[in-house]
């Protein structure tokens, strides 16, 4: 811990480990902390964490609001349920305690391609991808939404930031919850007055949070920030057994450290984005 301010004692011993939010991840996080300290709760950037007048001095220094987008979705049987929020709102947590703004709660409703299978069973996201055999529900999914109602959700929420002060918003997390966000990117702009931001085409080839699934990236960036939700003794020992409902390079090559350096490289293009923008 960099910042040894009696209130990130206190809050390091109350959450006792690697919160989503919490306690710092990593040195350099604690000393940007360290560095934003400007107030009351130097590591606080979660919305529901925040007391009014706090509120008020984040909003005016960067009026910018985070909001993660996630999923319960089968991640494997080596990472928790929960995995896409969690990075996602690791990530925006990082981005506001460098460049400022406000995380809001994430989003663990989402959209997804479905299908009714020929029992009569319905079929969501990974439960029939190519790595799922046979094709089946996988145990824990319960996030989907149609489409529309995730729109509408996501149109209320962008209602209440408008009207708590917000002026930019960046959204970004589960693969079908960011493709949405973004195909509405420049209509929602103009209907809200707000500057939106996500991971549109300028950065998606360079993006590196979240781009498989729970394969060697998610399952990296979930052991770096939260490293106690991942058991790769959960996925078969040897290498010709295929995990199932996991796509992308293999998860038994993943590592902390790299977790670190994919959180690093869209951090930087989100300080891009913002840095375009004028906001920074
Ligand atoms: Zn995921």
């Amino acid at each position: 811990m960099g910042d040894a301010s009696p209130q990130s004692r206190r809050r390091f011993l109350q959450t006792g480990t690697l919160g989503a939010c919490g306690a710092a991840i990593g040195t350099a996080a604690a000393t940007t902390q360290a560095q934003a300290t400007n107030g009351d709760s130097p590591a606080k950037v979660r919305c529901d964490e925040l007391l009014p007048h706090e509120f008020r001095t984040r909003l005016a220094e960067r009026a910018i609001a985070y909001l993660p987008l996630g999923t319960l979705e089968w991640h494997g049987e080596h990472i928790a349920l929960g995995a896409d929020a969690i990075q996602s709102e690791s990530l925006m947590c990082e981005c506001a305690r460098r460049f400022g703004g406000i995380v809001m709660p994430p989003i663990h409703l989402g959209p997804d391609r479905a299908k009714t299978a020929d029992d009569g069973t319905m079929l969501i996201g990974m439960d029939y991808a190519d790595s799922t055999t046979p094709p089946r529900q996988l145990d824990g999914s319960c996030y989907w939404v149609p489409p529309g109602l995730h729109d509408m959700i996501v149109d209320a929420i962008l209602t209440q930031l408008k009207r708590a002060g917000f002026k930019a918003v960046f959204a970004d997390g589960h693969g079908p919850s960011r493709w949405a966000w973004v195909a509405n990117l420049a209509e929602r702009e103009a209907r809200f007055g707000l500057r939106l931001f996500g991971v549109t085409k300028n950065i998606s080839a360079d993006w590196k949070s979240q781009v498989d699934h729970a394969a060697k990236n998610e399952t990296s960036l979930m052991m770096h920030y939260r490293p106690e939700l991942v058991d790769l003794n959960r996925l078969p020992e040897s290498r010709d057994v295929r995990p199932q409902g996991v796509g992308g390079a293999d998860p038994r090559d993943a590592s902390a450290a790299f977790g670190k350096e994919c959180m690093e490289e869209s951090i930087a293009l989100v300080r891009k984005l913002f840095d375009d923008a004028g906001l920074l």
